[in-house]
């Protein structure tokens, strides 16, 4: 589970990075990190050491989804803590940021045995949660880390290499924010080529942070339901 100090507002949160998310989400954040903590869901929950919720700044205008906790994050019940970690981190860097300005979480809170792919109904499991974050956090950009972030919340079935580097408004949790897909570190650690492409796409989000958004849209039927099937999604 997140430490409750992973979820309290660090000192010296740039102005820009922050929004006006209501002191109670921050609280309900932390209520919500402690309710889930023994979830069981799915059948990730057998093989876990702990649920790894996310951590970062609850009141941040930019949020990361990965895909899902490795070894490191399984251990220590933080996301993005191994070398993909340090990769972000330094990607941060790159734009003045540092994760305890941002919030990170996954598509899945629990680690998938060996590190294989999280399954559809895996995803479908931990969706509520991960939709549950983004409606306290109030984040005004998503930036989704490779295939299965962004499918998931693009709704749509389009990879990863066609569509990185593209913003789109959506609506998220009734409001409106800009999902912005990107490489995942752990792929660009590996690839040359991938990396150049994630940091001039990363290079892009001050810009992107500075837009302003439509903060009220329509009311969305549900938020669940409103979303494809990770099958149809084209996720396997
Ligand atoms: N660590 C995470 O928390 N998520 C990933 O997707 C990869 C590494």
């Amino acid at each position: 589970m997140a430490r409750a100090d992973s979820l309290h507002p660090p000192v010296g949160v740039s102005f820009a990075s922050v929004s006006a998310v209501p002191a109670e989400h921050v609280d309900e954040l932390q209520a919500y990190a402690e309710a889930v903590a023994g979830c069981t869901r799915c059948r990730l929950a057998q093989g876990r050491t702990q649920v790894v919720f996310g951590a970062g700044n609850p009141h941040a205008e930019l949020m990361f989804v990965g895909e899902a906790p490795g070894f490191h994050e399984d251990k220590q019940g933080l996301p993005f803590v191994g070398q993909a970690g340090k990769l972000l981190e330094q990607l941060l860097a790159g734009i003045g940021m540092t994760r305890a300005e941002v919030y990170i979480s996954n598509t899945v809170m629990c680690r998938p045995p060996g590190n294989r792919d999280p399954q559809p109904d895996e995803l479908e499991a931990c969706e509520p949660h991960l939709f549950r974050k983004i409606e306290l956090i109030e984040p005004k950009i998503i930036a989704t880390l490779g295939n299965f972030a962004t499918k998931l919340l693009s709704g749509r079935p389009l990879g990863i290499t066609k569509v990185h580097g593209q913003e789109q408004e959506t609506t998220l949790g009734g409001r409106k924010v800009l999902l912005y897909p990107l490489y995942h570190p752990a792929a660009a650690l590996y690839t040359p080529a991938m990396l150049k492409v994630l940091e001039s796409d990363f290079a892009r989000l001050p810009e992107l942070l500075g837009r302003s958004l439509a903060p009220i849209v329509e009311p969305e039927l549900t938020l669940v339901g409103s979303l494809a099937s990770a099958e149809q999604l084209g996720l396997f």
